[in-house]
């Protein structure tokens, strides 16, 4: 979609908050910076977007993001290095993922132009919000949603694109305990899965707050037909390692196409590690855990980057997996975030 963008505008806030801010002690996504993109969808196209201070926004009612959950968003991250560079990481596949959402929501699609320019104004805006600390960084949230009144059950004439920013610490998960789910599923064939709808996460929540009573972080989601295949850990894609090859399931309807994932089995194929893209089987997974073979498991996704799994339980019964030493995670993990933070060469033109 080609447009002609005039100026983006900003109203700056008068005292900046961020003294306020113990940046040693960051929560994830629960302090924001001093100012955030809008950009409204009106009579049938996207105006300029501007950059405001950070503030609520009035909503009607009916707005049909509070009924027919019209809305979509994406998560990325900006780093600052040693000479205080601010880098984003593959940020058109966001913009590119954005649409790709928007389409199935039958949301307008966001103009590049509009995204990019949008995204880079605000970050250098608040660029002193990205914190300095190792592994600490700006995380990002763009979002669309249905801001048009009215009853009625269709796509709204009217929607609110925003950018938020929340400067985060670095995230250890700690020893993670999933659960291999057979009951609830998070996407269907021809449903919505691959899209980052909001709607997806809401329906997580329940089946997840049942794995966390019986002692689980995390719910590894299964195909919604036989629960057959392993797809997903949560908000996060998933890699096996069966002895020294290293797997992770095709991207489908069900599968969000994750970034990380991605970056990752390139990577991984240019560290020499043999990797495989098909589906994986629950029984061959368990079975791999029976004779040893089971090396690793672990979710990839923006937040965490890599999140490994010390256990995971499959009716009734929990499987530790081994604590190695020179682990794939150890290894990827650095590969990525080397990059990410300008540690290093970045041989994919990731950074930008
Ligand atoms: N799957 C789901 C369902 C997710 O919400 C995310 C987080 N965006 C991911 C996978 C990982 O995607 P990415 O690496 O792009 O963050």
């Amino acid at each position: 979609m080609s447009t002609t963008m005039q100026k983006i505008g900003i109203e700056k806030v008068k005292h900046s908050k961020i003294d306020q801010v113990d940046f040693d002690n960051l929560s994830f996504g629960s302090v924001f910076t001093d100012h955030m993109l809008v950009c409204d969808y009106k009579d049938g196209a996207w105006e300029t977007p501007k950059i405001t201070p950070y503030q609520p926004i009035t909503l009607d009612p009916s707005s049909k993001i509070f009924h027919y959950g019209q809305s979509i968003f994406e998560g990325m991250k900006a780093y600052k290095d040693t000479e205080n560079k601010v880098w984003l990481f593959r940020p058109l596949d966001n913009f590119k993922r954005l649409n790709i959402s928007a389409k199935r929501m039958a949301i307008p699609e966001i103009p590049e132009e509009y995204f990019m320019e949008g995204l880079k104004a605000l970050v250098e805006v608040d660029k002193n919000w990205i914190p300095q600390k190792d592994g600490s960084s700006l995380y990002i949230r763009p979002f669309v949603f249905a801001s048009g009144k009215g009853f009625h059950a269709s796509p709204a004439n009217e929607y609110k694109f925003l950018i938020c920013l929340a400067p985060s610490g670095s995230y250890f998960s700690g020893k993670v305990k999933v659960l291999i789910e057979e009951t609830y599923s998070r996407s269907a064939n021809g449903g919505v899965g691959y899209a980052k709808a909001g709607g997806n996460y809401a329906g997580q929540f329940y089946p997840t707050q049942l794995a966390a009573e019986k002692g689980y972080s995390q719910v590894i989601w299964t195909d919604d037909n036989n629960h057959e295949y392993i797809e997903e850990a949560g908000a996060m894609n998933i890699f096996v390692r069966i002895n020294d090859t290293l797997i992770t399931g095709p991207t489908s309807d069900r599968i969000l196409d994750g970034i990380t994932r991605k970056s990752i089995l390139q990577i991984a194929e240019d560290e020499g590690i043999a990797t495989e893209v098909r589906k994986i089987t629950v029984t061959e997974v368990v079975e791999a855990a029976k004779n040893g073979s089971l090396k690793e498991m672990f979710g990839a996704g923006t937040a965490a980057v890599i999140s490994p799994i010390a256990t995971f339980g499959f009716r009734d019964v929990d499987y530790d997996l081994p604590e190695l030493k020179d682990s794939f995670a150890t290894r990827l993990k650095k590969r990525i975030t080397d990059i990410q933070f300008n540690r290093a060469e970045d041989p994919f033109g990731w950074r930008l």
